[in-house]
């Protein structure tokens, strides 16, 4: 029997709807306009929002933060990273920062005090605000004054049940592949380097990331762990613990940096070590390591530990073979990637400082250069690089297996 075409016309549309109730379902909450505003007492931060949403806002110090968690929102604002110098504030961020958490991070230029925050609903064509009036205070008065409030409706807030930036998998007996785990550098709430033409860092190494562990999964020679699979922040001793976690047998952390020459091009390759090569691989480090600090997390607990990295003496074994993995990944790069003249060099890295994990940080290029970021942007420059490090790896492997048995 033949449907009549009204009911078939029904079912379809009652299949659409039920699809669109899905995605409606799943779609967050979302910020249109950041604005900062100097008023003569304060300093006024206004988000226009679709809706109101919970939030936490606290303060933080060495260096002085402001930072404003909400659950998972959409952003649609760019740049993702303003260059917000008004009042109080010298720099604003935001993005993912862990599951179900968005944030923002507000940089202070002097202490300051939480002196109001409040939701002005809709009203005819504007759209819901949240304000945040930030006023100045002495250092003293900072640290007396409450240094964290939140909206009623924060701690009942529905929490998103947390998934990890990389889950673990476990290997099962079988898959004889080993394990390398790429981490693509900075993420969600740490945009990394901004280039030239307004691509960011933390882009770039997640694609970079992906197209390498398609070529060394293609050889089946290896299994390939990310320690990020999306925009989100990782904190840094997170992400060499990936690698502990998943058995890995080399850690490379990808970046591509930002410098104020925008002639010097080519890609490097770092290693850990308490002393630096020279003044622009500290400098480098130093740079790379704040990204807890520009992601707002709390680093009380173990601020000396980043700020210093000391490296123990059982740490010498795991550091001779990062050497040779860096001298590897330099003689195979060079051949499709142009790379500094002095292109292996080494500082206090932390993402760096696994203790049984041959480790190596590769700068890809420089995104203030034009050249570089438009290499960096093209798939076959990324697959190239994959196939580089895929030769590295079979190298350094060799070598291994080779060293074993003597
Ligand atoms: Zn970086």
């Amino acid at each position: 029997m033949r449907m009549p075409n009204f009911i078939r016309f029904l079912l379809f549309a009652v299949a659409i709807l039920a699809v669109l109730d899905d995605v409606w379902a799943e779609r967050l909450p979302a910020i249109s306009g950041v604005r900062v505003g100097l008023h003569p007492e304060q300093t006024r931060l206004v988000f226009e929002m679709d809706q109101a949403v919970p939030y936490k806002i606290f303060t933080l110090s060495d260096p002085f933060r402001v930072v404003i968690d909400f659950p998972e929102v959409s952003w649609r604002v760019s740049p993702a990273r303003m260059r917000a110098s008004v009042g109080l504030v010298s720099g604003l961020r935001f993005g993912l920062f862990q599951p179900g958490n968005s944030r923002v991070v507000v940089d202070i230029n002097t202490p300051a005090a939480i002196a109001k925050h409040f939701v002005i609903p809709r009203k005819g064509e504007k759209s819901l605000r949240f304000v945040l009036d930030l006023k100045p205070v002495s250092r003293a008065a900072f640290f007396a004054a409450p240094r964290s409030t939140e909206s009623r409706s924060w701690a009942k807030r529905k929490r998103k049940p947390s998934t990890p930036a990389a889950p673990a998998r476990p290997r099962s007996r079988e898959d004889k592949r080993r394990v390398i785990v790429l981490d693509p550098g900075h993420g969600g709430v740490d945009p990394g380097a901004v280039g030239v033409t307004g691509s960011y860092e933390k882009k770039i190494t997640l694609t970079v990331a992906r197209a390498a562990k398609q070529v060394l999964e293609a050889s089946g020679r290896y299994r390939v762990v990310l320690t990020r699979t999306r925009d989100i922040y990782v904190r840094l001793r997170d992400r060499f613990e990936i690698a502990h976690v998943n058995k890995a047998e080399m850690f490379l952390s990808l970046h591509a940096d930002s410098i104020a020459s925008r002639k010097i091009g080519g890609g490097s390759i770092y290693t850990l070590s308490d002393k630096a090569s020279d003044k622009e691989a500290e400098d480098l480090a130093q740079k790379e390591n704040k990204s807890d600090i520009i992601a707002g997390a709390d680093l009380s607990a173990y601020a000396s530990e980043v700020s210093r990295v000391l490296i123990d003496l059982a740490q010498n074994d795991t550091n001779r073979e990062s050497w040779h993995l860096a001298k590897m990944l330099v003689g195979e790069l060079k051949k499709d990637i142009k790379l500094l003249r002095t292109s292996h060099r080494y500082a206090g890295f932390a993402v760096l400082k696994s203790p049984n994990v041959p480790s190596a940080l590769i700068e890809l290029g420089y995104l203030s250069n034009r050249t570089d970021e438009k290499n960096l942007k093209n798939p076959k420059y990324r697959k190239a690089i994959g196939k580089a490090i895929l030769r590295a790896a079979d190298r350094y492997f060799a070598r291994k297996t080779l060293n074993n048995r003597s």
